[in-house]
């Protein structure tokens, strides 16, 4: 049985001189999702990511994974996980299977038939030597090792740089089925696309500080959306100007274009009441655009 939360941090702090490379984090990732965490170069995911493998000790604060300290179980915790590093170091004179057989023997043996799976799923090249493949082949190595073990919790940090885009449709499939299976995911990136379709919650990070920690479908609903409306009458500008988060408002007889910040199920009840709605369109804002939001309303609020 998987511990939840899997990852969980107290005031986890880190500085390097005056460099506040992380400040008081306090985090929890539960057990079954996938927790995206977001934030621009230089914002500190890195440093959280190496505190939580205990590669760099904390100025302050304290962090568990899978219920046990960083610090005092690190051996176990290294043991019980899948890591996928920045930057895996791997011996350029062994081939893909050699590399994917030294990490299985540190842990224990592993199911190569679950191996082949992983590496047809992802297009590995296994009998090259790593030191002569592309690195984005050389990431699939990275990944198969981290999945092999079917771990309780994988830990990535930028994993699906390099990797061209089928492959990295078919990596956040994997992703979304640990979470199925009730594991969890920690992912680090930088790519909103990535952590908008695979991610259940998401933690953004900048400057070392947390500044949002929200469930993607949430972050979504914050988002400016563009919707088009066709009524079977035609209506008054008037009704929509008395509606929270709606702005910039067109109508033309039986259409209607307008902005809405807010849940779309507030707008549709308050409309549904009066109106014959006919057809709907709406303008998904992607997380960039939210993303960008927050960013932007953080900065004007501080
Ligand atoms: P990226 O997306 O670019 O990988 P990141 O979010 O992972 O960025 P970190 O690598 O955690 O960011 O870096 C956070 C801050 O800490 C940066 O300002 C970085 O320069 C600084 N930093 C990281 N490691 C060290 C170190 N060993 N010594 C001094 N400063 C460091």
């Amino acid at each position: 049985m998987t511990h939840d939360p899997a990852i969980e941090t107290r005031g986890l702090t880190k500085h390097y001189g005056s460099v506040e490379a992380l400040t008081d984090l306090d985090l929890e990732v539960r057990a079954g999702e996938v927790f995206g965490f977001l934030g621009p170069n230089g914002a500190g995911k890195t440093t959280t990511i190496r505190t939580l493998l205990d590669e760099i000790r904390p100025t302050a604060g304290s962090a568990e994974v899978l219920g046990m300290d960083t610090h005092s179980h690190s051996v176990e915790i290294r043991s019980g996980i899948g890591y996928v590093p920045g930057d895996l170091a791997m011996y350029p004179n062994l081939t893909g299977r050699d590399t994917l057989t030294y990490f299985a023997n540190l842990r224990g043996g592993v199911d190569w038939d679950y191996v082949g799976q992983l590496a047809e799923r992802l297009d590995a090249e296994l009998d090259k030597k790593v030191g002569d493949l592309s690195s984005g082949n050389r990431q699939k190595v990275g990944l198969i090792q981290a999945f092999m073990n079917r771990p309780d919790l994988l830990i990535m940090d930028e994993p699906s740089s390099g990797l061209d885009p089928l492959v990295q449709r078919e990596f956040q499939a994997m992703m979304r089925e640990v979470a199925a299976e009730g594991r969890t995911v920690f992912l680090s990136s930088h790519t909103l696309s990535e952590v908008q379709r695979v991610a259940d919650r998401v933690g953004i990070i900048r400057t070392g500080r947390l500044i949002a920690l929200e469930a993607v479908a949430d972050l979504r609903s914050k988002a400016m959306r563009r919707i088009e409306f066709q009524f079977s009458e035609p209506v008054e500008a008037a009704v929509f100007q008395e509606v929270d988060g709606v702005s910039d408002i067109e109508v033309l007889r039986r259409r209607v274009m307008l902005s809405y910040r807010g849940h779309l199920d507030a707008l549709l009840t308050l409309l549904a009441g009066r109106y014959d709605i006919v057809d709907i369109t709406t303008h998904e804002a992607d997380l960039e655009e939210i993303f960008l939001t927050y960013y932007r309303d953080e900065e004007e609020g501080a």
